[in-house]
């Protein structure tokens, strides 16, 4: 299955050429429900995780008296293959990332990070010869659909061009280009792509951008490795501004909203982000094994 994004009102390229050196480049997962086998690029399924290894756990829970409760194993959120994700920039000699995080919040690497606590781990999958066959259930300590726990998912990746969050622009870019695009009756369908994607830039609508965003082990820039989303694409067939909406795929404009099969599309994971946002894992962009933070909008 392909899924694919409606071409943009404005192609900055061409129509605005000021804004065409800060493009980059996004990775739309498109996640939908499906049963993703141990080695697959997946949301939510099973990990190729060696069984010699002890499945990562959350010690940080306490109980109303202040006793400690768990530990509760980590859920696996992702895992990412070099051969689906090349643009994936693996450290040397790895080729498979998995990211596992506890369902509640906690403290984050960056002291802005608010939301789960994350783990990644890069490994080349040619060195699990003994996978782990029984992986912990998340349903022992979660809920789906409650908890922020993901729904097991297929990718679908399309490569996108996406324009970033206003404020990473120079100053008076982004207010140029929304005034050009009110002139002509455009809305902006080109900035900080919705849903889960993996690179290019986030929205901070909710907490503005951080004014420093940097490795608390390294100091090098951090950059937005994964975008998680409670919704792939807006509600209904129509955008806010009444024209078809972008961002939902044209192979499944057929799908009548509000019926249990497009809120699947829409909402593949189950999980509602925040309050119904999104959140950004960002990693260093020297070394992404250097920890990494949730910033959620
Ligand atoms: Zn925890
Ligand atoms: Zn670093």
């Amino acid at each position: 299955m392909n899924l694919t994004t409606a071409p943009s009102a404005v192609d900055p390229a061409v129509d605005f050429p000021e804004l065409a050196p800060h493009a980059r480049t996004t990775v739309r997962l498109h996640p939908r429900r499906g049963t993703p086998g141990p080695r697959d690029s997946h949301l939510g399924g099973p990990l190729w995780w060696p069984a010699a290894e002890p499945w990562p756990e959350c010690t940080g829970h306490k109980d109303v008296n202040g006793r400690p409760e768990g530990p509760y194993p980590l859920v696996a959120v992702a895992q990412f293959t070099a051969a689906d994700f090349p643009g994936i920039r693996f450290p040397a000699g790895t080729d498979l990332v998995q990211l596992l995080w506890c369902p509640d919040w906690h403290d984050q690497p960056h002291p802005e990070g608010w939301g789960q606590a994350c783990r990644l781990f890069w490994r080349r999958a040619a060195d699990v010869t003994d996978p782990l066959t029984r992986q912990p259930d998340p349903e022992d300590h979660w809920a789906y659909d409650e908890d922020m726990v993901p729904r097991a998912c297929l990718l679908h990746p399309e490569r996108l061009t996406e324009y970033p969050w206003h404020e990473e622009l120079p100053a008076g870019l982004a207010e140029r280009f929304e005034a050009w695009l009110d002139e002509r009756g455009l809305s902006d369908d080109v900035s900080v792509i919705p849903g889960w994607k993996l690179g290019g830039s986030m929205g901070w609508g909710v907490t503005d951008m951080p004014r420093r965003l940097d490795c608390g082990a390294c100091g090098a820039p951090l950059e937005l490795f994964l975008q998680c989303d409670t919704c792939e694409y807006q509600p209904g067939p129509f955008g806010p501004e009444g024209l078809p909406h972008r961002f939902r795929p044209l192979e499944e404009r057929h799908l009548e909203p509000h019926t249990s099969q497009e809120e699947a599309a829409r909402e593949p994971t189950g999980m509602t982000v925040g309050r119904g946002g999104h959140a950004g894992l960002y990693t260093c962009s020297a070394d992404p094994r250097h920890p990494a933070s949730l910033f959620t909008q």
